[in-house]
């Protein structure tokens, strides 16, 4: 059905090596992106679970961009005849129910397959995150079934080290990629188990940010590796299936996390079953699972501070929510080999729990964060104080020059 929309050609599949690393690569031709390599590529010890002969994960990977720019998708090679149907069918009217501009496209395929590889990989990626962690304890330490037991971690580049949308933004997101992984190698090591760099450009097809697209990004890259894997948990953004309910409308348009458990299964080809893991808990749960799993106080690394370093700045919005779990259940000192708890407790604490305070009926980990801390007996400041001290550190935000109002913000809070 190529109808008067104009259209996106997926072409050209092919194999090429440097020495060290082997890329897989397709040719993405669309009137409204011009003609640009799509590539994937991973150190060559890896090479035999790259999927060769079927173009899933480019598809997958161009979804979101096609439907934006009101594209039909036409794939000039072989597509599992499941995932096909899958996105027709279901895939493309639920984006466009819950994702911002999306456009009714249709897909059509030169080919389609039921292969089923013959491979035995049960993955996760792994991150050091409170999310990640989880999936690979419940997965991987307390799985007894080898059916379900992780044997395989990747760490991708396609959007979560940073934007793509210069040459110098995907330089830096690799430089980022690199120097974290160099940094999480060391926990698959000890284990003895494979953790595999995948670097991508898609996230330079993806300028709305990586939030949004996520999951569609991740399982692109990982139905790129279907000669490998069989099952692959994907970590869940932090929400409980009752918050994903409750709270939808602080992710809908913004985050396809909340429609993970239904969007996931739904991408699983003849060979490769997605799961949606982590929704059955609320980020504290999680923390608390994981808390005494002794790697969790050498590894974890939860920080979105926008610099090259991979190590936790202490400070940011996800590392004063991890430090105040941390401080509700006394385990801060614990954890004092992976952040700094002097700068946290100078710079970042009383503002951010007075953000909590004023946020708990509108944020559920806000709401989560002031229960723990109450169950616990930690002093918390008033509603009152909270509400003012917020309203003035954002009247200062948006009225003064950012070097004065950073001075108050630091007079206020110490
Ligand atoms: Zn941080």
């Amino acid at each position: 059905m190529m109808d008067n929309k104009t259209y996106m050609k997926i072409s050209n599949l092919k194999t090429t090596s440097d020495g060290n690393n082997i890329k897989l690569s397709a040719i993405v031709d669309s009137e409204q992106l011009g003609n640009k390599e799509l590539w994937f590529s991973i150190p060559k010890k890896y090479e035999q679970g790259l999927c060769k002969s079927r173009m899933d994960g480019f598809l997958v990977g161009m979804l979101f961009p096609a439907m934006r720019h009101g594209e039909n998708i036409h794939v000039e090679g072989c597509i599992s005849a499941q995932l096909l149907s899958n996105l027709n069918q279901y895939v493309i009217p639920m984006l466009m129910t819950f994702l911002p501009a999306c456009k009714r496209i249709m897909i059509t395929a030169v080919e389609t397959s039921t292969e089923r590889f013959d491979c035995s990989g049960v993955g996760t990626g792994f991150s050091g995150g409170v999310d990640s962690f989880c999936t690979f304890f419940d997965h991987y330490e307390l799985e007894n079934n080898t059916e379900n037991r992780i044997n395989s971690l990747i760490f991708l580049n396609v959007g979560s080290n940073g934007p793509g949308r210069t040459d110098e933004e995907l330089m830096a997101a690799y430089n980022k990629f690199c120097s974290r992984y160099a940094y999480l190698r060391k926990f698959p090591e000890e284990l003895g188990l494979d953790f595999i760099p995948l670097d991508s450009n898609l996230h330079s097809f993806h300028p709305w940010g990586h939030q949004l697209t996520h999951s569609l990004t991740t399982i692109s890259a990982v139905l790129v590796m279907q000669n490998i894997y069989r099952k692959y948990f994907y970590a869940s953004g932090g929400l409980s299936y009752l918050e994903l309910y409750k709270f939808h409308d602080l992710l809908l348009k913004k985050d396809t996390a909340l429609i993970d458990p239904m969007l996931l299964p739904l991408l699983s080809t003849e060979s490769l079953a997605f799961v949606s893991d982590g929704t059955q808990f609320t980020r504290v749960e999680k923390i608390l699972r994981i808390i005494d799993y002794e790697p969790v106080q050498r590894y974890l690394n939860v920080c979105v501070h926008d610099s090259e370093s991979h190590e936790n700045c202490s400070v940011c919005s996800k590392c004063c929510r991890t430090l105040m779990t941390l401080n509700s259940i006394g385990k801060l000192e614990t954890f004092s080999q992976l952040f700094d708890i002097g700068k946290y407790k100078k710079r970042a604490e009383f503002l951010y729990l007075c953000q909590q305070v004023v946020l708990q009926n509108k944020d559920p980990f806000a709401r989560n964060s002031i229960k723990l801390a109450k169950k616990n007996n930690v002093k918390l400041p008033s509603f009152v104080v909270s509400y003012l001290l917020v309203l003035l550190i954002n009247f200062t935000r948006a009225w003064i020059p950012p070097t004065i109002s950073s001075k108050i913000k630091s007079f206020l809070t110490t």
